[in-house]
């Protein structure tokens, strides 16, 4: 099969990639060995994350580092095997995180942050999945004053933004919640934000889009890639495909093709979990609520409350460590009253993040009609479509929305 351009990976981010080229004329080929938004665009916490406007950073508080360093808490937790491998990146996410570096970062996402939730309407009116969008915000919620007030102050100096919240006191929370134990004291709601039921669904509602509209959806494996003449070709289950364009849309592992072909990108993971819960006594959750303290988020799913965890730093292939997930389980089940898992084993996924807190976007600098979209981190459900367009306005020569200096592979020498 021929065709003009084909999309490796197809999670949130290639699938919008695949549908924002579409849009603009090419005839794309879709390639993923497992069901479209089977990977980590499956398991997150489904946020679409108008109000994420600052990147997150390394800790750089020596208190906080020394927390961090004994490694008990629930919201980053690392493999002491793993260190000496992760210690020159986490060095330069370090060094990215420092006020003047952070504020670089900011900047340079801002414009695709400000524009995530118009261009996942867009996608969600075409799809019709409107059933799976909750557009009531979510809630960080606090148990401890000191912390209360420092959340407060931090919000109110994201006002320059133009974000929309409320803080609501201990009364307010707990009318919206219902729910949440004595011990919530106050809460501060983001409104811009939507939130998604079920993740892996909008991913295949928006693949299911893309093939409506003319578009293929084939299984392969991406790693079979190779240049053929002036053309890029991969094996699927159809048979050859070829291309004279490619994009590496692959996420966590974008690196088994970049990798080979000679681009130092230094791409790394931050594992994460989630698990579901049935709630206790017809309790209901009707926001995603974050305790920002103990590092996890409680979202309501379709397939029930879903425990999303913070950080871990282990290596991708080791096998999943229940101690992070136990422990946010632990502090969840004293804010809401979870009852029974749902699910035996718990999942685990992988974030694509680069140590300055900005994806790859763009054409890789040796290579004719090879393409990077990668590396979203913590915010790729939210990111997908906005990113998506950026790279096909990027392929087709249009003019782009924003400049896409930023987000170039050319940053890593
Ligand atoms: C616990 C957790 C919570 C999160 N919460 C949020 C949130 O609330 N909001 C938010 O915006 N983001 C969140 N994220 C981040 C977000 O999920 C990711 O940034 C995003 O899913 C990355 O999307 P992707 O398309 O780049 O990668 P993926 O979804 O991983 O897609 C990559 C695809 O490539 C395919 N693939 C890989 N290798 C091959 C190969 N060799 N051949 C063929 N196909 C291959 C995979 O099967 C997969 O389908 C969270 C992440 C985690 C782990």
């Amino acid at each position: 099969m021929h065709c003009q351009t084909i999309v490796l990976g197809a999670g949130i981010v290639g699938v919008c990639t695949a549908l924002h080229l579409q849009a603009r004329g090419r005839k794309v080929v879709l390639i993923d060995r497992d069901q479209p938004g089977s990977g980590t665009s499956h398991g997150n916490a489904g946020l679409i994350e108008r109000s994420s406007v600052i990147p997150y950073a390394f800790p750089r508080e020596l208190s906080s580092l020394l927390r961090y360093g004994l490694n008990r808490q629930s919201d980053v937790r690392y493999s002491w095997r793993y260190l000496p491998k992760a210690g020159p990146w986490l060095f330069k996410y370090w060094q990215n995180s420092a006020p003047a570096q952070l504020a670089v970062a900011t900047q340079a996402m801002l414009p695709l942050v400000q524009r995530c939730v118009e261009e996942h309407d867009t996608l969600i009116e075409a799809a019709e999945l409107g059933s799976l969008i909750k557009a009531n915000g979510w809630i960080e919620v606090y148990h401890n004053q000191d912390a209360f007030e420092k959340a407060k102050a931090e919000a109110h100096a994201l006002l320059s933004y133009g974000l929309r919240f409320e803080v609501l006191d201990r009364q307010q929370l707990h009318e919206r919640e219902g729910d949440l134990s004595a011990n919530a004291i106050g809460g501060i709601h983001w409104l811009d934000p939507k939130t998604v039921s079920n993740p892996g669904a909008l991913v295949r509602g928006y693949n299911a889009l893309f093939v409506k509209r003319g578009g293929h959806f084939i299984h392969g494996d991406a790693r079979s890639l190779r240049q053929v003449d002036s053309d890029w070709q991969v094996d699927s289950r159809q048979g050859p495909i070829t291309a004279p364009e490619v994009v590496i849309a692959l996420g966590p592992q974008a690196g088994d093709l970049f990798r080979p072909l000679g681009y130092r990108i230094p791409l790394e993971i931050k594992r994460g979990y989630h698990r579901h819960y049935r709630p206790r006594d017809g309790a209901v959750l009707e926001h995603s609520i974050c305790d920002v303290q103990g590092g996890y988020v409680l979202a309501p799913m379709a397939q029930g409350i879903r425990l999303t965890t913070g950080i871990e730093f282990a290596a991708s292939g080791d096998p999943a460590n229940d101690i992070q997930l136990t422990r946010c389980e632990a502090l969840a089940r004293t804010l809401f009253p979870l009852g029974e898992p749902v699910e035996a084993e718990p999942w685990l996924g992988r974030r694509p993040c680069l140590p300055d807190m900005r994806p790859v976007i763009g054409p890789a600098s040796r290579h004719k009609g090879l393409w990077f979209n990668f590396g979203h981190a913590h915010h790729g459900l939210t990111l997908g479509p906005v990113c998506g367009r950026l790279l096909a306005e990027m392929m087709t020569g249009a003019p782009t929305f924003t400049d896409p200096a930023p987000y170039s592979a050319a940053r890593f020498k």
